[in-house]
């Protein structure tokens, strides 16, 4: 099998109280494992199945829908996993990332506010990022399913550097519907110094 479920970098409860144990549980042991799963179903025999799942984002639109879904899904749910961090280890953004979030959109907190909004305003199930575009600048946008702006076929493209999931799956169990307090909750446990190295791999 090409593709295999990611370890946590850190235990099941390691994020309360902003995501619970049985939440992440779920959706790293339940939900991601389906999106590999299916993935490697989804390309038995192909060739595409010996390559990267970046490789396959970039020409997504080319290929079935369930690689599309599931591909998507795995790509999305490594890269959230890594940019998440334990309860009372997160930081702020240093160094370039943090020059470029103030001369891009003045602040932290402003950009806090525009991701968070992109995930509260995405109806449906879906993802808010954080990107580098062609130009090599931060954007914000939000994608529906499990695309993302790595995909050949996204409205907004780039290398994303930080993704939220606003999947229901991702925060019912604690936040029932209340999106946007998930939303404002989840900055407790980013990876800022992740998101930065991937900010720099980006440029
Ligand atoms: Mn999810």
């Amino acid at each position: 099998m090409p593709f295999t479920l990611p370890e946590l970098p850190y235990s099941y409860d390691a994020l309360e109280p902003v995501i619970d144990a049985a939440t992440m549980e779920i959706h790293h042991g339940r939900h991601h494992k389906a999106y590999v799963d299916n993935l490697n179903k989804a390309l038995e025999g192909a060739p595409e199945a010996n390559e990267s799942i970046e490789s396959l984002m970039g020409k997504i639109g080319s290929l079935p829908p369930a690689v599309r879904n599931n591909g998507g899904g795995h790509y999305n749910h490594s890269l959230f996993w890594k940019i998440l961090l334990p309860s009372g280890k997160g930081g702020q953004p240093t160094g370039k990332l943090a020059e470029a979030i103030n001369s891009t959109f003045g602040s932290l907190d402003s950009l806090k506010e525009k991701i968070s909004a992109a995930g509260a305003t995405r109806f449906g199930s879906g993802w808010a990022w954080l990107s580098v575009d062609e130009n090599k600048a931060l954007c914000v946008c939000s994608t529906p399913n499990q695309d993302n702006p790595l995909m050949d076929i996204a409205d907004c493209k780039g290398t994303p550097i930080l993704g939220i999931d606003v999947w229901e799956h991702a925060y019912y169990l604690k936040y029932q519907n209340k999106r946007p307090d998930y939303l404002s909750a989840i900055w407790e446990v980013i990876n800022w110094e992740e998101v930065g190295k991937r900010y720099e791999a980006a440029l």
